[in-house]
């Protein structure tokens, strides 16, 4: 499966209407972000910070819902989800080649 054919797989299930959509694609996936930081910091309570305690499965649950989110706002705004990662990889790939990776600031 492609990412775009991802995208309107997802696209398929959202169900809000209206003016709302994007806003609620954007609370969507800061919640969602925020249910993986979540696991990720109850393993470092109840787990001593030993993260092969993390329950694989359902972190995957929540990186989906996170990945669903991404995908469908991008589509709202109008992108095309292999274009969003193909840009991400590009950038990334030109920051490593710059040395910029571990340096600050969103166009570096
Ligand atoms: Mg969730």
């Amino acid at each position: 499966m492609t990412c775009n054919e991802y995208q309107l797989k997802a696209a398929a299930t959202f169900i809000v209407e209206g003016e709302m959509k994007i806003p609620y694609l954007a609370l969507g996936l800061v919640g969602e972000a925020g249910e993986v930081a979540e696991k990720i910091k109850k393993a470092i309570r109840n787990h001593n910070s030993d993260f092969s305690k993390l329950d694989r499965d359902d972190l995957k649950r929540e990186l989906g819902d996170v990945l669903w989110y991404i995908a469908t706002l991008s589509r709202e705004l109008g992108l095309e989800l292999d274009d969003v990662v193909t840009t991400n990889l590009e950038k990334l790939s030109d920051r490593k080649e710059r040395g910029a990776i571990a340096s600050t600031g969103d166009y570096r």
